[in-house]
Parts: C-alpha cells; structure tokens; sequence
C-alpha cells in the first residue's frame, strides 16, 4: 500500500509531495529541518510523500536514498531524486538495489544539474553515462526481475517494485527547446515513467500546455505541477537564470519586489499566490503539486492544500492573474481568447523561423552522409568493405586517424567509437553537450542557449533547427539512442557503424528509412 501511488489513482484527491532539501553535511541543521517537517508531514495525511533532492544545483550534499530511510521509519512515503549527473550504470545499480531493499519505491529520475566547484576549487568530473531515458527503461527492466546472462545459463533476479517517474519543462520560451522537450517527454514516458512532475514556472497557459499535450497524445500517467513559494530573493535568483530550468519573468519580479515592502515581507502574498495556482492546477486536472521552497514550514504548506482547495471551486476567476509569458516566447497550441488557456489545436510550425542559423558545414555533412552511410549507395559498400578490411589490421590505425581528422575538425569528435552525428543533425553530443545528451535536452536551457555554456546554443536547438530546414525535426522523435558504449572507446566509429557494432546497428529497413536524408 502506499499512499502517494494510491492518491495518485484517485481521481477526487489532488496529491501533494513537500520537496525536502538535505543540504551538505551529516548532522547539520539542515538535516534535522528535513526530517523534523517530515515527521509533522507524517501527521496528517495532507501530504502524501515528502520528495528529497540529489545534490541540488551540482552541489553536494547527504545521499538522499539513505535520508530516504530515516523519513520512511517517521511513517510518510519518500521520493527519492535519482539523478545521472555523479554516477554511472553500475553505481546506479548498485543504489537501486540498496534502495528496493530499504523498501524506498518512489523515484524521481532526472538528468541533474551539472557539478558546481567547491571547497577544492576543482570541478568534479561530470558523469552523465545514463541520461533519464537509459534509467527509466533499466528501472523498468528491474521491475520485470533482471535477467542476465550468467556462466551456467540465464539468471533471473528478483522483480523490484519501483514507482519511478521523471520531469518535463513546458517553460521554455524558442520552439526548438520546447518540441524537443516534448519529445524527449515521449520516450520517457514509453520507457517506463509512472508519472511526471513539471519544472518550475508561473505562467499557467504553459502549465495547461502541457496538460493539452497529455490530452492529444493520450498519456495515461498522472501530472505533477512544481510549485514553489516564492520569495523575493528566490524570484531574483531564478530570473537571472541562476537555477537551470525555473523561470521567473521580469513582470512577476516587479510584482514581487512590491510585495516586499509589506511588514510581512509579502509572506501573505506569496503563499495566496501559491494557493491561488494550486486551486487553478486542481481545476484545469493537473493530478497533484510538487510544493517547494526555501525554509518552508508545515503550517505553510498546510494552508496552501486548505486554501488551494477551497478556491479550486473558482479557478477559473485566477486565471488571469498568472499571465507571465516569456517575451516572444513560444506556445506549441494556439491561445483559447475566451479562457485565456490553449485550444487542442496546434501551431503551424512550419512558416516559423528557425532559432539557430543552419550553416554550410551541415549542408555538407547531409551530401556525405547521402553518399556513404545509405546501405544503397555505391559507396556505402565500399566503406564497408574496407571497414571488413581493414578490421584488426595493420591499416587500421590510420584508417581511424583519417576519420578522426576529418571528424575532430568538422564536429570536434571525442572517439567515442558509438557515433551519434546522424541522429542528431551532425551535433556531436559528447562533445557539444556538457551532459552529453542523446535523447534530448535537460531541463536547464535558456532562451536556446545551454544551461553550462550560456555563450553556446543547446545542441537540440541546433539539431532540431538544422534538421527542421529539412522538414525532418521529427527524427529526434521515436526510439531512443542507447547509452553511449564505452567499450568501443577510442576505436573506430565508422568501422562500428559499417560493422554493425554501434547503437545505429538497426535494420536495413529503417536505415533505409533514413534515406530521405537526400
Ligand atoms: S547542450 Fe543542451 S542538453 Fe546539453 S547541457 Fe546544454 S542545455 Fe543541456
């Protein structure tokens, strides 16, 4: 029985989770704090988990899992954050089976903020082996009893029972950021997540945005909205842009700073303002809120659920007063002018202008892939014949240091041997994403531009801008590319590709598929 899964399923209850933030340390403050409101969350059932970050912002901090059993022993259910960004496949493993034995079943899965520098003024090395996508889907696996491969024939492990769901940001403002969002939403969603929690905005047309998207496609998992009491340092800090993902417009700001000025500080304000998008999440059918903020009391949250249901009667009456769209941003369904909402119908995308300039270096790539990698051109054979070839020779070396010439001066290739150029409208993403996204960005995009290179565009906005010149965005929807195998390092990536050894060694049928790439 669990209650935030139950709660979930039940239509009438809007289910609330209370984020948690550890901090860094064992036994500071800050811990006592989590598990002191946690215990007064354990009360009551208003509040139905209490959810504990990974490492917030890239910084380190207590590992939430082993928090996790400390709250479970108060008597409420933990969502445990699982994020790629400190770990890979194996330590995963490992945490999950040390989780499904401590009988922590609710997993956040994320991407993760990169890791900030610290106390040693070095910056830790960024893992990323697995993004979300990869995680969902070995979750699921896990679910079902792993099976694997042992000396004496199959081995099958015990089924886990892990209720593990992942984040989507409808708060992006270009189109390329947010249609690749959606997309990346739709693998997460077939590779095994039970239910979604947005990122953090106050533009609630973008909320119901999300929701429509939910609706068209017929997503049967439940929607969490973040929620997050804002204060008016808080609200400074993510209009800079300084917390990946969370926005917080220049108009909402202004409002706030007015607030402040109030002998409360504008505490009144700011958790009736947090009520008030409760109570509209809860009419338009959002299936529960994910609450946050800093220092934040029980009593606090507790009055946002009160009130939040009891204006949820009206929502519609608020609507209007969390209009915070982002300056040109981009809406993916056309505006509904009676309820200031979205219609089911989407905008026509096709007459838009791209949000990244598609240059020459793409055009040729397109004309060399045409060339050599379609099954049914003359050269793809040749390429594979001197791939067979060349195959543990003596010439393969620099058969390899010619493909690197040409691809560390085109695309700065890192030989990683599991090419993902072609999936991805020839942008390297383990070189050009710090996060080395396959699947799709992370959440922490800003205008277009990357969450840990502000002065560099995000890849998928690059991709998806290259690829839409040639009405062919939809390749970065579908199947998922598998994580990147670090066996084939440093090795080839075209003889991989050519013997079938890569990720992209599919069928001939959806190669050929690909062959509208002319
Ligand atoms: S390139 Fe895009 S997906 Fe990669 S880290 Fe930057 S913002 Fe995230």
């Amino acid at each position: 029985m669990s209650l935030f899964q139950d709660s979930l399923k039940n239509q009438n209850t809007m289910t609330v989770a209370w984020e948690l933030v550890p901090g860094k340390g064992a036994r500071e403050k800050s811990q006592d704090r989590v598990l002191t409101s946690a215990e007064k969350a354990a009360k009551d059932n208003k509040i139905h988990a209490v959810t504990i970050t990974d490492n917030p912002g890239g910084n380190p901090a207590i590992l939430a899992d082993y928090l996790g059993t400390e709250i479970l022993k108060l008597g409420i259910e933990p969502i445990v954050h699982f994020s790629c960004k400190d770990k890979n496949k194996h330590q995963m493993e490992s945490q999950l089976y040390a989780l499904d034995r401590s009988e922590i079943n609710n997993l956040l899965v994320l991407t993760g903020d990169y890791p900030e520098i610290q106390d040693d003024e070095r910056r830790p090395k960024p893992v990323f082996d697995m993004d979300s996508i990869h995680t969902l889907e070995y979750i699921s696996k896990m679910n079902k009893g792993l099976e694997i491969k042992g000396r004496q024939g199959p081995v099958k492990f015990q089924p886990t029972s892990f209720f593990a769901g992942a984040a989507v940001t409808p708060f992006k403002a270009t189109e390329a950021e947010q249609v690749t969002q959606y997309y990346k939403l739709e693998k997460k969603i077939a590779a095994g997540a039970q239910f979604i929690v947005t990122q953090l905005g106050y533009d609630v047309r973008k909320f119901h945005e999300v929701l429509q998207y939910f609706r068209i496609n017929n997503f049967d998992v439940p929607l969490i909205a973040s929620l997050y009491i804002l204060t008016f340092g808080a609200a400074k800090v993510m209009n800079q842009n300084q917390i990946p993902g969370c926005v917080v417009t220049d108009k909402l700001l202004r409002q706030i700073e007015t607030e402040k000025s109030e002998p409360d500080k504008g505490t009144e304000k700011r958790l009736l303002r947090t009520a008030k998008l409760y109570a509209i999440l809860k009419g338009m059918g959002y299936s529960g809120v994910h609450i946050g903020g800093h220092n934040v009391a029980y009593e606090q949250v507790k009055y946002i659920i009160d009130k939040g249901e009891e204006l949820s009667v009206n929502w519609m009456e608020f609507v209007s007063e969390f209009n915070y769209p982002i300056p040109r941003g981009f809406y993916y369904f056309e505006k509904d002018k009676n309820t200031g909402l979205n219609t089911d119908k989407p905008v026509k995308r096709d007459k838009l202008p791209l949000d990244a300039p598609v240059g020459g270096t793409y055009r040729m790539s397109r004309l060399m892939h045409s060339l050599i990698f379609l099954p049914d051109k003359p050269l793809y054979k040749v390429m594979q014949s001197l791939s067979k070839k060349f195959d543990g020779s003596s010439l393969e070396k620099p058969f390899h240091k010619l493909e690197l010439l040409l691809k560390v001066g085109l695309y700065d290739c890192k030989d990683c041997g599991d090419c993902a150029l072609p999936d991805l409208g020839y942008v390297c993403p383990m070189s050009q994403c710090p996060k080395n996204q396959r699947n799709g960005p992370c959440g922490g995009s800003y205008n277009g531009f990357c969450e840990v290179n502000p002065d560099k565009r995000c890849i998928y906005v690059r991709s998806y801008s290259r690829l839409k010149k040639f009405g062919e965005e939809e390749q970065l929807r579908g199947s998922h590319i598998p994580a990147c195998n670090w066996d084939l390092y440093q090795t080839s990536g075209w003889k991989n590709f050519y013997l079938g050894r890569d990720h992209s060694a599919v069928s001939a049928a959806e190669i050929k598929e690909k062959k509208n790439l002319v």
